[in-house]
């Protein structure tokens, strides 16, 4: 077994669609970032790559590459997983947290876990997704920023 952790941070600004596991959330804000920003599916990645020391999104996937602008972010979550796959390792589970002071996220709770795991072609059952307030402290309790966590486990194939 190899277990790998990840953790990711954006900022919210208007004018940007706020995409989360995958799933367009209705809210007047969006998380700033070079692709879609979708800091839980970034945080997943972060935790595939790093559980076989396979490094991080940034070097897999530069933001500095003009290729990732506004790129669907489940796009680096497969490639993350092939590149697991490739290293003789099988996925199996994945946790995460989200901290978000708003919007209420349980209601695309369920619809993440799915895109996730169809990404990554694993069950439903395998990928878990919670999400939390910051109890209105710090930058995300502001409502300034998303914090994202999750955390892989791998086996040998
Ligand atoms: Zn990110």
């Amino acid at each position: 077994m190899r277990v790998g952790i990840g953790y990711d941070v954006h900022r919210l600004v208007s004018d940007r669609k706020l995409i989360l596991g995958g799933v367009e959330i209705s809210y007047h804000l969006g998380l700033l970032g070079h692709s879609d920003a979708d800091v839980l599916t970034h945080a997943i990645v972060d935790a595939l790559l790093g559980a076989a020391a396979l490094g991080d999104i940034g070097t897999h996937f530069p933001d500095t590459d003009d290729r990732y602008e506004r790129m669907d972010s489940l796009i680096f979550l497969a490639d993350a997983a092939a590149k697991v796959r490739q290293c003789g390792y099988r996925i199996e589970n994945i946790d995460s947290t989200v901290i978000a002071q708003r919007p209420k996220l349980a209601p695309y709770i369920s619809e993440m876990r799915a895109r996730l795991a169809k990404t990554l072609d694993i069950t439903e059952t395998q990928v878990s997704v919670k999400a939390t307030t910051a109890e209105e402290l710090g930058v995300v309790g502001e409502g300034k920023a998303i914090v994202a966590h999750a955390i892989a486990c791998l086996s040998r194939l």
